[in-house]
């Protein structure tokens, strides 16, 4: 099995004041933890950080990753170089703050040959909960501080698009820019501004309200979309488009934590006390039956072997996200074992 162009995942912290209706981590906010980085936990980042395998570093949170800033630039700091970081955040700091926070996330990317792509969460559950709008500050900042290693881009969970297309280009004018939206596919627009691209993608929401499921794409709709996206069948691991392989998708939690993207039944280690390399998660894919079906089987072909009960249907219906899926399975006796049977 060939695997390459992986993504690493690092959850910073579970905290968050926002309250997005939505959440599916809120249980964790109030006394949750935030990520500290021990001397074996610095070593392991750097390893998988710097692996030239890794095709994106995509820091994030079971919270807002805006509430341990510190720990995201001490996480830049151990790259050598060359490398695409991804920062996902509603931006809900003020916007002096947010202007400082910034500057020194381009200072430490710029100074050691990276880059930084801030991911600005635009769906109608985060807007109406930020008072603090980043969006076309950030575009405004973008054009006036022209920072020479950061890039902006857009995410939204309301596939229906209507909201977040209207939000941005609104921002846009507020902030003195001319806007317009360019759609690209059923999960991706394109903002462009003042003849620049900004690229907007689209997840489904998982668990919607019964009375709003009708507006999300289901399970199979969802997975369609991607496939469509990718132009290959969708399987677990980091998608990237033919001819390439897929990579790995290791996700680190804010305890240190480890577990493939999604298949969070089976934890791999923890970065303060077990020494992390891509190798042993590679030789973990090819070994564990599980994840080696996830990774190398479409996941409709594997869903038709168990899809036929009252009790999978109903956890598709509310799941509507192949990477909630498999959690939900897993807490069903048998469920995952019939599943990846052959
Ligand atoms: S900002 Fe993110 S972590 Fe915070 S409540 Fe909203 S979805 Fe949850």
């Amino acid at each position: 099995m060939e695997l390459h162009g992986h993504l690493l995942y690092i959850d910073i912290t579970q905290i968050c004041g926002i309250g997005c209706a939505f959440c599916m981590y809120a249980d964790k906010h109030k006394t949750g933890m935030s990520m500290e980085l021990s001397t074996l936990a610095r070593e392991n980042l750097a390893a998988l950080i710097n692996a030239p395998s890794v095709k994106r570093i995509s820091i994030s949170g079971e919270g807002e990753p805006l509430n341990n800033a510190k720990v995201f630039h001490e996480i830049l700091g151990l790259s050598n170089g060359g490398r695409r970081f991804e920062f996902i955040t509603s931006g809900f700091f003020p916007h002096e703050k947010m202007a400082s926070f910034y500057e020194e996330t381009d200072r430490i990317v710029a100074a050691n040959g990276d880059v930084c792509n801030i991911r600005l969460s635009a769906d109608s559950h985060h807007i109406e909960k930020v008072k603090w709008r980043a969006h076309g500050f950030s575009l405004d900042y973008l054009k006036h501080r022209q920072p020479s290693a950061l890039s902006f881009s857009f995410r939204s969970i309301d596939t229906d698009r209507h909201f977040t297309r209207e939000y941005l280009v609104e921002e846009a004018k507020r902030w003195g820019l001319d806007a317009d939206i360019v759609p690209l596919g059923p999960l991706e627009d394109v903002l462009v501004v003042d003849g620049q691209r900004f690229g907007i993608d689209y997840k489904n929401l998982v668990h919607p309200d019964a009375d709003t499921a009708h507006k999300y794409l289901d399970m199979h709709g969802y997975i369609e979309a991607i496939e469509a996206k990718i132009n290959k069948r969708f399987t677990f691991g980091s998608l990237n488009k033919p001819p390439q392989a897929n990579g790995m998708d290791l996700t680190v939690k804010p305890n240190g934590d480890l577990y493939l993207y999604g298949i969070e039944n089976q934890r791999l280690g923890n970065i303060h006390f077990d020494r992390v390399r891509w190798e042993h998660l590679a030789t973990h894919i090819r070994e564990t039956p599980l994840a080696r079906a996830l990774y190398t089987q479409p996941l409709t072909d594997l869903l038709a072997r168990c899809d036929d009960t009252a009790l999978v249907q109903s956890i598709l219906v509310k799941a509507n996200n192949p990477y909630w899926l498999v959690k939900e399975l897993a807490n069903h006796e048998g469920l995952l074992e019939q599943m990846v049977s052959a």
